[in-house]
């Protein structure tokens, strides 16, 4: 697959756009020519993941919980990627009105900014915790969602929010339930993060790891650069097959959490060990995608594999630890 770009030019705004997820799409749509305004109120964004002062980009900072920063973000926009969002479960658990606030309501507020300034298109960073713990396998985007926390709870909550602006207003959006996203940029320090930052950073560091539960619960874990991948075809593809649709982004294969430490532990070349503790609240047992959906309609193919994913990975941590310490 060749690499999706958008048209040179094109204003996007991309919401959480300091974070992992939506520096990585900044860095794409730059590249490819676009006008980048980021609006992002830093809370788990960083500044280092933006290319401040660079031509065509712009960073607004301020929170997608307020309908006239929304308002402004979107103004003389064409695309936007909403990828702003409280990403943790386990915050959510501690936290569901905060995650609620910025999750479900933010959304709402980032939609109707974005109809209201004649925005073209919406693609929403949704979540695979839509579908819960179903035993069925792979996830299918015709099964019933199921979620099992706050956060998932918000994440769909936003995502029929833009299925409904779709049908009534016929407002352009596109939901992608995205699966487990690892790559550069993932924060290893933030006491939510995610499994592949926290294993790679101890692994480096030669020190133990903690895995939740027996660690035979299995992800399908997708490179960062697959995720924007399938937002570039998200907001280029015809309105006939994207609108108003939800696409699974995953690779379509699961790994165990132990297979995953294993195959970190040989990439880093450490022996360090995992201990084993008590299964979170709220995770789901297992999870795998079924992409025929987004491959049929949006032409996508996971392009980076895991164990290629994963050393890309190790590269740039490997990188930025030797800047940090320099
Ligand atoms: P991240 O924490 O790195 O990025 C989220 C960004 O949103 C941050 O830059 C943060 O500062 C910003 N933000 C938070 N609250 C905000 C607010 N009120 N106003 C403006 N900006 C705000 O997380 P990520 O992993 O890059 O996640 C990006 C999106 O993808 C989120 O919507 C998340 O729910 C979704 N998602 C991620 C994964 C994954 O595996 N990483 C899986 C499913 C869904």
């Amino acid at each position: 697959m060749n690499r999706p770009v958008i048209q040179p030019g094109t204003p996007c705004l991309v919401t959480g756009g300091a974070g992992f997820i939506g520096s990585n799409i900044v860095d794409r749509l730059l590249e490819g020519g676009a006008y980048v305004r980021v609006l992002d109120d830093l809370s788990t964004g960083r500044l280092e993941n933006l290319p401040l002062g660079a031509d065509r980009f712009e960073l607004l900072e301020g929170s997608i919980t307020e309908s006239s920063t929304c308002e402004r973000a979107c103004a003389g926009m064409d695309l936007v990627f909403h990828q702003a969002a409280l990403p943790s479960v386990e915050r959510s658990v501690l936290e569901p009105a905060a995650t609620h606030a910025v999750d479900a309501t933010g959304t709402l507020n980032v939609l109707c900014a974005a109809k209201e300034a004649g925005v073209v298109r919406l693609v929403y960073a949704g979540s695979s915790s839509a579908y819960g713990d179903t035993p069925e396998l792979p996830k299918h985007e015709g099964m019933a969602t199921n979620p099992k926390s706050p956060y998932a709870a918000a994440k769909l909550a936003g995502e029929m929010y833009c299925r409904v602006f779709s049908e009534v207003y016929d407002f352009e959006t596109v939901v992608l339930r995205y699966f487990n996203i690892y790559g550069p940029r993932q924060d290893p320090t933030s006491q939510y993060s995610a499994v592949i930052p926290i294993f790679m950073a101890a692994a480096m560091a030669g020190e133990e790891v903690r895995i939740n539960g027996d660690g035979e619960q299995t992800r399908d874990f997708t490179y960062v650069d697959n995720a924007v991948d399938a937002n570039v075809l998200a907001a280029t593809a015809p309105a006939s097959a994207a609108s108003g649709r939800v696409f699974n982004v995953g690779c379509g294969e699961r790994t165990s959490i132990n297979t995953l430490w294993t195959e970190i532990r040989d990439i880093v070349g450490t022996g360090a060990e995992a201990v084993y503790g008590p299964a979170r609240a709220g995770d789901v047992r297992d999870s795998l995608a079924d992409m025929t959906h987004i491959r049929r309609e949006l032409g996508y193919q996971p392009a980076v594999a895991l164990s290629d994913g994963l050393r890309r990975t190790c590269a740039w941590f490997g990188q930025r630890q030797q800047s940090v310490s320099t």
